[in-house]
């Protein structure tokens, strides 16, 4: 028989996929695949469940409910002061998964190339790849995963067409500095390429520390691509809604691809959006109030139980050095020991890797219950004790 995409036949199963797996065999602790463990806000899960009761139960329009994409510029305006028309420069997706993918497809012709900052997040390589792009990687090394603008402008050529990134950045839970983005837009700018900034933790930052989207750097609203997610924002997951703002000319072709991959998005959570792109600052602000409280509290039950643990300026991940507790193996080894032996599950980082060549650092996810981070962090020190 004839062979499928060679890429998506050599691919694994995600490792989110794969270590949830691995967390609901053993009955381990969940600190792996990120996901908040509480049902979400509840005006928004009635109002999702009031809009499936009441309908209407047909297709919403292709780029999503106006008021829904009117929410969404008005949060653009509220929290970044961007300017942005709802009509031609919004659009709203299955999730920031779909977001992507359309970006991808819409932007690459085959032989582009693509500048992307590994550890990068699971999908980028394949569907960079899948759309034709050839991959320039740009390292960022732990403890303090600077970017070296050295090697960030070696990566760029006539040939760019796009850099693809993410701040807040999962895994390495860092925050990009102004003096990063503002030499990532100078490079975007000089090879005349575009920016897909996956801003999905826009809203999860921590110490004072605040999310500055590349959108909003001269010359660069012309030439950029924001996504963010309901799924982060809200704290609901399953909700795959995402949000897309664009300059017109790009979300013109970013909107046929959109088109023809799902046509539209569940329109009973779209509404929810709406509501909840709309409420006070407060909510904004007491989402990452409530994180932080929570990364403190991991951080302080994964160094007693004797772990190096990394910073995190944003996202919900924290990493632990593996080497701090006496570990001599692989990342991928060690979430296997303690998910069977110590009862926790966490993500070996070394697959955000294309080679798996770093492969020292284990992520966890701390957007948790109180009790649950310190019954893990707990299971991992009573384990290590032992060892
Ligand atoms: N980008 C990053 C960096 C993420 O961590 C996630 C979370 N799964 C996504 C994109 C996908 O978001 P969504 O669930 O809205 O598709
Ligand atoms: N973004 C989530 C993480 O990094 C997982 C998303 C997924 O499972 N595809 O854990």
């Amino acid at each position: 028989m004839k062979p499928a995409s060679t890429i998506f036949s050599n691919a694994q199963v995600t490792v989110f996929e794969t270590m949830s797996r691995l967390a609901m065999e053993t009955g381990a602790i969940n600190l792996g695949q990120g996901f908040p463990d509480d049902l979400g806000p509840e005006n928004l899960r009635e109002r999702a469940a009031q809009a499936v009761v009441e309908g209407p139960s047909q297709y919403p329009p292709m780029m999503g409910l106006p008021e829904l994409r009117q929410a969404v510029a008005a949060h653009n305006k509220r929290f970044y002061d961007l300017d942005i028309d709802w009509q031609t420069e919004v659009m709203i997706t299955s999730g920031a998964t779909e977001a992507l993918t359309d970006c991808l497809l819409a932007l690459i012709n085959p032989g582009d190339e693509v500048v992307l900052i590994e550890p990068l997040y699971d999908c980028y390589l394949p569907m960079v790849r899948r759309a034709g792009g050839i991959p320039k990687l740009v390292r960022i090394a732990p403890p303090g995963w600077d970017l070296d603008i050295q090697a960030l402008t070696d990566a760029f050529s006539d040939r760019t067409k796009l850099i693809l990134f993410n701040s807040p950045h999962n895994p390495a839970a860092k925050v990009f500095s102004d003096d990063e983005l503002q030499a990532i837009a100078d490079l975007v700018i000089r090879h005349d390429a575009y920016a897909v900034c996956d801003e999905v933790y826009e809203h999860i930052t921590f110490d004072g520390k605040t999310h500055k989207p590349l959108m909003t750097y001269p010359g660069m609203k012309e030439r950029t691509v924001r996504i963010g997610s309901a799924g982060k924002t809200f704290s609901m997951t399953a909700w795959k809604v995402g949000y897309l703002t664009a300059p017109a000319h790009l979300l013109a072709p970013i909107s046929k691809a959109h088109q023809y991959v799902t046509f539209t998005t569940p329109r009973n959570l779209q509404s929810a959006v709406t509501l909840g792109l709309s409420q006070n600052d407060a909510y904004f602000t007491g989402l990452a109030a409530d994180l932080q409280v929570k990364r403190d509290l991991i951080a302080a039950g994964l160094e007693d139980a004797g772990f190096a643990v990394m910073p995190t300026e944003g996202t919900y991940f924290m990493s632990v050095d593996i080497r701090s507790v006496g570990f001599d193996g692989d990342d991928v080894a060690f979430c296997e020991m303690i998910a069977r032996q110590a009862g926790v599950a966490g993500i070996p980082l070394s697959a955000f890797y294309q080679e798996a060549d770093v492969n020292h650092f284990v992520r966890f996810c701390f957007s948790k219950q109180q009790a649950v981070l310190e019954a893990a962090t707990g299971k991992l020190k009573a384990f290590f004790a032992g060892v």
